[in-house]
């Protein structure tokens, strides 16, 4: 009788189902709450939707027509290299919008601490040996000759 009411409870669940429900609900909290875990999920969806930008292709093809060797969305420590020249020089192409460019997107909003991280990041990397050279959209859409000159002449010094 008593094993039978147990089995009965057991099968509907309830106490089960309540009991579940909480722990999820806590396990969801705790892992979100969690800075880390947070950073590092957000990271992996970034990485996994992450469509290069046209600026990013034009930069791409451009050393490429230069002849010279590359690798695209070379991940190195806390960042990704847009494109980078062996053995030291790293290339970015920074979309005004969402890096905050000075003369089209001060205030962006969604990224609007890009501006310092960038800064950051290339003074890191700087200090690590690298040669890095940004180029905002607007200089790459606007005046691609200048850029060009730039790259070509960046790239002549390579060893
Ligand atoms: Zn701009």
């Amino acid at each position: 009788m008593f094993l039978g009411k147990l089995g009965n409870t057991n099968s509907k669940g309830y106490h089960h189902t309540g009991e579940t429900r909480t722990k999820m609900s806590l396990t969801h909290k705790l892992v979100w709450s969690n800075p880390e875990y947070k950073h590092n999920q957000l990271k992996a969806i970034n990485t996994q939707s992450r469509k290069r930008t046209d600026i990013e292709l034009w930069l791409e093809n451009t050393v490429k027509s230069l002849g010279y060797e590359y690798t695209t969305q070379k991940p190195y420590k806390f960042t990704v290299i847009d494109v980078f020249i062996e053995p030291n020089i790293a290339l970015y192409a920074d979309g005004c919008y969402w890096h905050s460019c000075p003369i089209h997107c001060p205030n962006s909003l969604p990224k609007r601490h890009m501006q310092d991280a960038d800064k950051r990041t290339t003074m890191i990397l700087e200090d690590q040996g690298f040669k890095v050279v940004r180029f905002w959209e607007h200089e790459i859409k606007e005046n691609p000759e200048q850029v060009k000159a730039k790259i070509t002449e960046l790239l002549s010094y390579k060893a």
